[in-house]
């Protein structure tokens, strides 16, 4: 017997430990506070998947058609947890310290996860979060992106330049989100199957023009869990934070789990 599933999607940004001048603190989790999140999510049951492996079990367990992420997969069988537990871990922007920070951590834990690129800005700086006052920060740089993509990480799109989707024109708009999906598929040599809303900004017509791009779901930054009947378009996650203490976390968890 399948146990009911439980699908909750973190979201973090930076790991490391914020210097003292950053502007938005919040962004950072230190590489100890990971470590310590994975392994008690882990020892709590949970099985870590990339997006595209969360859709595909989920459309196995709500017995949904199958996307065609679900039917590319042939290893669902070895995805099933039978405590039903099921966690993906997801950056947004590409920060360079996923790679130098995170990516050991995540390899040593073998697990999976998910990182949004900013993709107009690979290899290069957080111009978008410079322009809100926050200090230079590097980005991902490609080979890093290949070697995470190559070990397991799927890599999901997060725009050209990180704008406000619903504060530019629809045509810029879908430019933005578009030329994000075929600028990595054309990097990495994978598919990229899901997309994150630059500060959770969308609407009902940025669901429509992600859906039209071709991609299976997208991340908001709303609290809750991947339930049942739930808006792939608009798929909630638990932020993670610089002030996350280790109390705090098994809270959000088990609120998370409880409530939404
Ligand atoms: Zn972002």
């Amino acid at each position: 017997m399948i146990k009911r599933p439980k699908f909750i999607i973190l979201l973090y940004h930076k790991i490391g430990k914020y210097p003292q001048h950053a502007k938005f603190p919040g962004l950072y989790v230190s590489g100890e506070d990971f470590d310590r999140q994975i392994k008690y999510l882990k020892k709590s049951g949970y099985s870590f998947l990339t997006l595209s492996e969360l859709k595909s079990l989920y459309d196995y367990y709500y017995c949904a058609p199958l996307s065609p992420a679900a039917q590319n997969l042939t290893s669902k069988a070895d995805l099933i947890n039978e405590s039903g537990k099921y966690a993906s871990i997801t950056f947004d922007d590409g920060s360079k310290s996923v790679y130098s920070e995170g990516f050991k951590i995540m390899s040593s834990n073998k697990i999976k996860a998910a990182v949004f690129m900013v993709s107009g800005l690979i290899g290069g700086i957080n111009e978008w979060d410079m322009k809100n006052g926050e200090n230079s920060d590097e980005m991902l740089n490609l080979t890093e992106l290949q070697e995470m993509s190559q070990y397991g990480i799927e890599i999901g799109a997060h725009t050209l330049t990180h704008p406000r989707l619903t504060k530019i024109t629809r045509e810029e708009a879908y430019k933005e989100i578009l030329l994000s999906k075929k600028n990595l598929e054309k990097l990495t040599g994978s598919d990229i199957n899901f997309f994150a809303y630059p500060y959770g900004d969308y609407n009902e017509e940025t669901e429509k023009l992600v859906k039209k791009a071709g991609f299976y779901g997208a991340c908001v930054t709303k609290t809750g869990l991947v339930k049942k009947g739930a808006d792939f378009f608009a798929l909630k996650r638990i932020a993670i934070r610089h002030n996350t203490d280790f109390l705090k976390f098994k809270r959000k968890i088990f609120k998370v789990r409880l409530f939404y």
